[in-house]
């Protein structure tokens, strides 16, 4: 850790922001903040490498903004092979289509890296801008608001909890728990999840000589629940998938005693060949990981006190597979508004903050609101087996239909830098 002992301190110490989560939202607001000459303090509860549920394809129009953080060659280095191609398995077909080459010419195809890498790549990153790593340590407590925020942490050793201050907070703790005394903005509604999502619990696993074509991103439509496989850094194989809560469970009271992980490993077999195919002859590495249920269609509201980016702010369903795309896009949205106005640090007042929040909150329904609404239409026809035979049908007639989709939800349009 590269932080002062603060622990004795009586005084919390104080910075400019404080950022909680470094998963690729608040690792990369992070770095960008510190560049700019901003004090941060980046507050990371696990330690890395860690493992984490995702299909950890990384869609080519990151690829700059990967670049101007500083982990591009490194990214290149170890990301799996190019891809270039999306592959729907459902309604026992498989309709293949093109990717958009991304507008970028010079870094024109998303590529996919374990998050153990990939999150380890963007922490240490922020650390070698100057951002002041907590970690493995865990906001426990948050206090006072926009302009004057008091966080405490703990460690999980024993160690006595620390004390820091900010007037800028920045949440991109993810979506599978809440902050402690997170409460909705004055005069809005709860941010309850606008949409459930059904109860979608997600699972994950790597694999070893799968037996999967390179290149290509496979999106599987199944009986209550989708998934995807891709090959990956390392040349391993990594199937992601979410399935419906009663759906397991019933999958479960079949065969009493399996557990969650193998039920799903035989769900998504016998649901679709291309899986037991590409897995027949492959070794999985450790266990499924499992998380949930998702809770999509959030997004940031204008009068909230808090920065919210990544899935902290809002979660598509992932079968666009575009959740780290908004991580790191949303995190250039905040900072480019942060940024932009030199008041904003050190001692902003709270009109500044304020109106801050509500460029932000314009700026990230402009960009996501469209990809959040394809990804749950997708998701929904995915997931249930008559809207999935109609959806094959008419991507047998216009495959060109899923070239199209991608564009729309993203995967060509490079993301701007914050500044
Ligand atoms: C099945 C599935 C498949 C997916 N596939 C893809 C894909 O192929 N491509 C893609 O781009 N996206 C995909 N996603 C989405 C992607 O994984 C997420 O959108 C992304 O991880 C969000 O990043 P984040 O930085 O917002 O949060 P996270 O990556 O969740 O990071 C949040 C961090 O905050 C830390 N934290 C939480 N609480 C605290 C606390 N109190 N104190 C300190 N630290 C805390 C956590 O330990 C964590 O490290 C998928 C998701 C699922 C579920």
């Amino acid at each position: 850790m590269n932080h002062p002992d603060a622990a004795d301190a009586t005084e919390p110490a104080a910075f400019d922001a404080l950022v909680i989560g470094a998963g690729p939202a608040g690792s990369a607001a992070a770095t960008w903040l510190a560049q700019a000459g901003w004090s941060v303090a980046l507050i990371e509860k696990q330690d890395f490498p860690r493992r984490k549920v995702c299909g950890e394809c990384v869609a080519a129009s990151n690829l700059p903004l990967l670049h101007a953080l500083g982990i591009g060659a490194a990214f290149d280095a170890l990301a799996g092979p190019e891809l270039r191609d999306v592959r729907v398995h459902g309604a026992g077909q498989a309709i293949t289509a093109g990717l958009p080459p991304s507008d970028n010419a010079a870094m024109p195809w998303g590529r996919a890296l374990g998050r153990e890498a990939l999150d380890g790549l963007l922490l240490e990153r922020a650390r070698a801008a100057g951002a002041t790593v907590w970690q493995p340590w865990q906001v426990v407590s948050l206090q006072g608001g926009a302009g004057d925020w008091r966080c405490t942490l703990k460690s999980p050793v024993d160690k006595a909890p620390v004390r820091l201050q900010a007037p800028v907070l920045i949440d991109a703790h993810g979506s599978w728990e809440s902050l402690p005394g997170d409460t909705a903005a004055p005069g809005e509604p709860p941010r309850a999840p606008v949409e459930r999502g059904a109860a979608l619990l997600a699972f994950k696993a790597h694999f070893l000589q799968a037996d999967l074509p390179p290149g290509t991103i496979h999106v599987l439509s199944l009986d209550g629940g989708y998934g995807g496989m891709v090959v990956s850094g390392g040349g391993l194989c990594t199937v992601a998938c979410c399935i419906r809560r009663d759906h397991l469970r019933a999958l479960r009271s079949q065969r009493p005693g399996l557990s969650a992980g193998d039920a799903v490993d035989g769900w998504l077999r016998a649901q679709c060949p291309a899986v037991a195919e590409a897995l027949a002859r492959a070794t999985r590495q450790g266990g499924w990981l499992a998380c949930g249920p998702l809770a999509t269609g959030r997004q940031p509201l204008a009068s909230d006190p808090v920065f919210r980016i990544g899935n902290a702010a809002g979660e598509a369903h992932p079968i666009l597979g575009e959740g780290m795309s908004m991580a790191l896009q949303s995190a250039a949205l905040l900072c480019a508004q942060l940024l932009h106005d030199p008041a904003l640090r050190r001692a902003p007042t709270a009109a500044a903050l304020a109106d801050c929040q509500r460029r932000y909150a314009r700026d990230w329904q402009r960009t996501f609101g469209p990809r959040m609404r394809l990804a749950a239409a997708f998701a929904h026809a995915a997931m249930h087996p008559r809207a999935a035979q109609l959806l094959m049908a008419l991507l047998r007639h216009w495959p060109g239909l899923l070239t199209a989709g991608a564009r729309w939800g993203g995967k060509a349009r490079v993301a701007p830098l914050p500044a």
